[in-house]
């Protein structure tokens, strides 16, 4: 996964900021297919003569639109969820952390089965480096 080593090279805090600004960007492409759709409406609205090429651009916008949306809450919840367990659990120290290993498949107790839909299951081992304790982002 591009994500795991983005966050090894990069370090955890810049990944999500990345991850966000990503995430935005689906919201954007999102809201132009809203446009093209709405366009595409009033374009097959106006005659027979332009009912073909507004229903190409209502067709198109759709597409972009439910694509876009479908990125921009898969983004959204992969950076909020790794998010949340960015913190060390003994000293709070937030996205202090280098990874120590990683996985593609399951862990053992069981992962989270939104990651494991979009990634197979990733699990990162996380050490922090404040404290030196160890605990599972999944
Ligand atoms: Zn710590």
């Amino acid at each position: 996964m591009a994500a795991l080593q983005r966050i090894q090279t990069h370090g955890f805090r810049r990944w999500y900021e990345r991850q966000l600004i990503e995430c935005h960007a689906w919201l954007v492409s999102w809201f132009l297919g809203v446009i093209l759709l709405v366009s595409g409406l009033e374009i097959a609205g106006r005659g027979a003569s332009s009912r073909v090429l507004g229903v190409a651009l209502l067709l198109a916008g759709l597409a972009v639109a439910a694509f876009s949306w479908k990125r921009y809450h898969l983004l959204l919840e992969v950076a909020e969820r790794l998010g949340e367990q960015a913190t060390c659990p003994a000293c709070n120290a937030y996205s202090k952390f280098k990874i120590i290993s990683s996985g593609p498949a399951p862990l053992p107790d069981g992962g989270d089965p939104v990651l494991e839909n979009q990634g197979g299951g990733v699990w990162l081992r996380a050490q922090c480096r404040k404290c030196g304790d160890e605990w599972v982002i999944k």
